[in-house]
């Protein structure tokens, strides 16, 4: 790890503790977000595993754990979990990216 000379700037694009996604708020400049709709959900947890960040809320409470949605502070609005939602009732999916109204 590298620091520019004589200042307190760190290099840019260094994570400097693993696992700390939960401690930023970065869902506040995206386009578009998943609409969670829960009739058509499997909980097969797809969301769950591909979500690049801590965006999909779970319950583990239970024996099998259970979508709960979205959680807005963490979510950029990439689309990768209503790409992996499968289209599992009658062809329709439990996530959809709808424009985001600011
Ligand atoms: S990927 Fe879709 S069906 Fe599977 S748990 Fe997430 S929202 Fe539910
Ligand atoms: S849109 Fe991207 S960041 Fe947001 S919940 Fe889905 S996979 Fe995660």
């Amino acid at each position: 790890m590298s620091f520019l000379p004589n200042s307190q700037l760190h290099t840019g694009g260094i994570i400097r503790e693993a696992g700390n996604a939960h401690d930023y708020k970065t869902g506040d400049w995206r386009t578009f977000v998943p609409e969670f709709i829960e009739d058509n959900c499997i909980n097969c947890m797809f969301c769950w595993i591909y979500c690049p960040d801590d965006a999909i809320e779970i319950d583990t409470s239970g024996s099998k754990p259970i979508m709960k949605g979205i959680i807005a502070d963490h979510c950029k609005g990439c689309g990768i979990c209503a790409h992996e939602c499968p289209p599992a009732k009658k062809g329709k999916s439990a996530l959809v990216m709808v424009r985001e109204e600011k």
